[in-house]
Order: C-alpha cells, then sequence, then structure tokens
C-alpha cells in the first residue's frame, strides 16, 4: 500500500488535469497591478485584471491605507462580533449604504465570503433557491451551505425562470432567485426588470451579485439595480470591493432588519476576522472618488467600446457582452491557452478561461479593458491580436 502521506492521490489528480491540458501554472507580478506590468521579468499590457477603473494602485487609495494603519494599526484583532467593530468599518458601512441608496450594509472580507455567509443564513429547509446556471462559484457554493432546495434556470431564459416557478411555487415556503448582475465570463447584463417581475408575480426574494457591475454600471458605478432603476425592489445586493473598487472585500446591501439579522447568522462574519483598517480605508477613498465624479467610469467604457469596437471589425468573436469585459471565444481549449501563451510573447498578459469555469468547447481568452489603459496600449494590444490571430488562422 503507497504511503498516503506523499500525496499520491493528489499527484494522479494532476496528471489527469496536465493531460487534459487544463492544469494552470501562476503567473507572478513583479510590481503592482498596473495597465501594463512586469510579469516574470517581462512588460506587458495586462488585459486579465478586475481593476476596472486603475484604484488598485491609486496614490489616493494608498494615501488612506497608510493613514488608516497609521490610526488603526494593521489588523482588526479578531472576529467583529467578540473584539467590536472599528468606527472605520461602521464608517464605511454607512458610507456604501448612502452609495447603494439602501437601509444598510455589511462588509464581509470578500465577494466569496458574501455570497458564502448571505445565501445560507436567509434561507432554510423548505425554501427554495433559484439560480440562473451561468451563475459565478460562489453562489454556488453559498447556496450548497444552506438546507434550502436549489434548482436552475437557463441562463438569462425569462420564459425557463416562469416555467419553473409556475410549476413548483406552491412546494416551498419562501424562493430566493439569484442572478448576477453581470456575467463574469461572457460580460452580458442580467435581465434584472423582468426577473424582479416574475419574483413580484409569483412572491420571491431577489438576490442579485454586482460583483462585476459596482464601479461599471449605473450612476457613478452604483450597480444593475441603479442601471435600471430598481431602487426598493431588489431584496438583497451583493458587491465586491476587490474589483472595481480596487482592494478587497465584499458586501450586501438591504433591508435594515436583514443587515441585522447577517450580524448574527452570517458565518465568515461571525467566525472570521474583520476587515484591516488599510484595506478599508482604501475602499472608503474608492467611494468617495465615485461619488465626486463619473470621470473613472466614464473612462472605462470609453476605452472598453474603443478596444471592442477593434476587436469585433477585426473579425473576433466577442459574444455577447454588452460590458468591458470582452471575451475572446476561441472554442477548443488547447488553442485558446496556445492563443494566450503566444500573446504573452508579443506582448500582451490576458489569461485563457477553459472548462470548467466555462462549458467545454468554449475556451477563450477574457480581456478586462480598464480606465487604466491609455488608447496607446490598447492600440497595441490590437496590433498583438492581429498578428497572432492571423498565425493562429482565428481571423
Ligand atoms: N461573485 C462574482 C460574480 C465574481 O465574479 C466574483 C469574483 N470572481 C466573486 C463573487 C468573488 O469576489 P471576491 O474576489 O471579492 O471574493
Amino acid at each position: 500500500m503507497s504511503n498516503i502521506h506523499e500525496m499520491g492521490f493528489i499527484k494522479e489528480k494532476i496528471d489527469e488535469l496536465k493531460q487534459a491540458g487544463l492544469y494552470k501554472e501562476v503567473v507572478t507580478l513583479d510590481g503592482p497591478n498596473e495597465a501594463e506590468c512586469s510579469i516574470n521579468g517581462k512588460m506587458a499590457i495586462n488585459l486579465s485584471s478586475n481593476n476596472y477603473l486603475g484604484f488598485s494602485n491609486h496614490p489616493r487609495l494608498k494615501k488612506a491605507a497608510i493613514e488608516a494603519i497609521e490610526k488603526y494599526g494593521a489588523g482588526a484583532g479578531a472576529v467583529r462580533p467578540i473584539i467590536g467593530n472599528m468606527k472605520i468599518h461602521d464608517e464605511l458601512e454607512a458610507l456604501l449604504a448612502v452609495f447603494k441608496k439602501e437601509e444598510a450594509v455589511l462588509v464581509f472580507q470578500s465577494g466569496f465570503n458574501c455570497n458564502a455567509g448571505t445565501i445560507q443564513a436567509v434561507t432554510e429547509a423548505g425554501d427554495l433557491i433559484l439560480s440562473d446556471e451561468l451563475n459565478h462559484a460562489s453562489i454556488i457554493d453559498g447556496a450548497r451551505l444552506s438546507k434550502a432546495k436549489k434548482a436552475t434556470y437557463k441562463h438569462s431564459d425569462m420564459a425557463d425562470l416562469e416555467r419553473v416557478l409556475k410549476e413548483t411555487r406552491s412546494e416551498y415556503n419562501n424562493v430566493l432567485i439569484i442572478t448576477d448582475g453581470v456575467f463574469s465570463m461572457d460580460g452580458d447584463i442580467a435581465k434584472l426588470p423582468e426577473i424582479v417581475e416574475l419574483a413580484e408575480k409569483y412572491n420571491c426574494m431577489t438576490y442579485v451579485d454586482d460583483a462585476h457591475s459596482s464601479g461599471v454600471l449605473g450612476h457613478s458605478g452604483r450597480g444593475t439595480v441603479d442601471h435600471f432603476d430598481l431602487h426598493g425592489r431588489v431584496d438583497f445586493t451583493i458587491g465586491t470591493l476587490s474589483k472595481a473598487i480596487g482592494v478587497v472585500g465584499g458586501y450586501v446591501a438591504g433591508k435594515k432588519v436583514t443587515i441585522d439579522w447577517l450580524k448574527n447568522r452570517g458565518r465568515p462574519f461571525l467566525f472570521s476576522t474583520g476587515m484591516t483598517p488599510s484595506a478599508v480605508g482604501s475602499i472608503i477613498e474608492a467611494i468617495k472618488m465615485l461619488m465626486e465624479s463619473e470621470e473613472y467610469t466614464d473612462k472605462l467604457w470609453d476605452n472598453a467600446r474603443y478596444f471592442k469596437e477593434k476587436m469585433s471589425v477585426l473579425g473576433f468573436n466577442t459574444g455577447e457582452s454588452e460590458t468591458p469585459i470582452t471575451p475572446i471565444i476561441i472554442g477548443e481549449e488547447a488553442k485558446a491557452i496556445e492563443f494566450s501563451k503566444k500573446l504573452f510573447e508579443a506582448g500582451v498578459f490576458v489569461s485563457p478561461i477553459v472548462f470548467p469555469t466555462v462549458p467545454k468547447g468554449t475556451g477563450r481568452v477574457r480581456c478586462m479593458v480598464t480606465a487604466g489603459h491609455t488608447k496607446e496600449q490598447l492600440d497595441r494590444a490590437v496590433d498583438a491580436f492581429t498578428k497572432v490571430g492571423k498565425e493562429m488562422n482565428i481571423i
């Protein structure tokens, strides 16, 4: 019998991944996450980051982090229900509630934790969690932690959503309909107005994960609820603080009673130490910057339109994206991985996205254009895509 501590069973699984061409090595950035950065010693235009607004290395965010460390120290000390909130946590949650136009907000240590903590706390046995089939992994895992039944509806297919509701609504106490606000691998926007109408018709709760819409959609990046003017009609709005906001963390915005409940039953809030003062300080600054001006969101959209237009004129398949997320769909997994490698050699860092993150046969590279890119950088990226795309007979 082999020695279990040599981890032979894990090595076998890794070999399987390698044989299927699905094993991923993680690259190392030599410095900050910028529009153009050094990766393993080589400069490349960065189209892999969710740093939509270029905030993650912004001088105002860095200054705010340093000030917060000087005032509050490096760490939060313990889980918040035990050690208490720092004033800076309260300040952030109050600011986010104003920004999101909701009664109250609770901040978690990540967007993932936010879904893991919220879904299971607001559902129980006898309920149904009804999820778009393309929802993010953290929603799927969050739902798994709940004792409620789970079901999916076809991606953004309102007829299918209504079919499930019609057939099963009467079997359950509460039904929670969950959708990504913007779908992270395709960049399409959820049909939130229709979802809300169906939810109202069938007396269900609604939950939208605005990870890729916070700082991107709506007035000053207030998210999909603002984009569709649905204030007051969505029960739970989730956001990340790690993407456009540039730092780390997640939050849920909703009714005060929901937030009071999550402070008592949201497990990552109860059992994992609160956000560091430096992160919170930077986030407060980022939200203030968004509230001051639309300069950053305007620049993001201008760059995204510019890049997308050029890529589709070249003949690349950019899918159904309606947002700065620009997938270049290749199909075969190995070809998508090869495309990404060749692009890196040509000076563009854009990660391949393959099964199981996207369905089999829809391998792609996902270009994340940001407000931090200059037109000159985007032009150079387009040139590299043209060269490699032609070499590989993609265009
Ligand atoms: N929800 C969605 C839709 C996401 O795309 C992500 C990030 N990939 C998350 C949640 C998790 O957010 P975070 O990285 O802040 O944990």
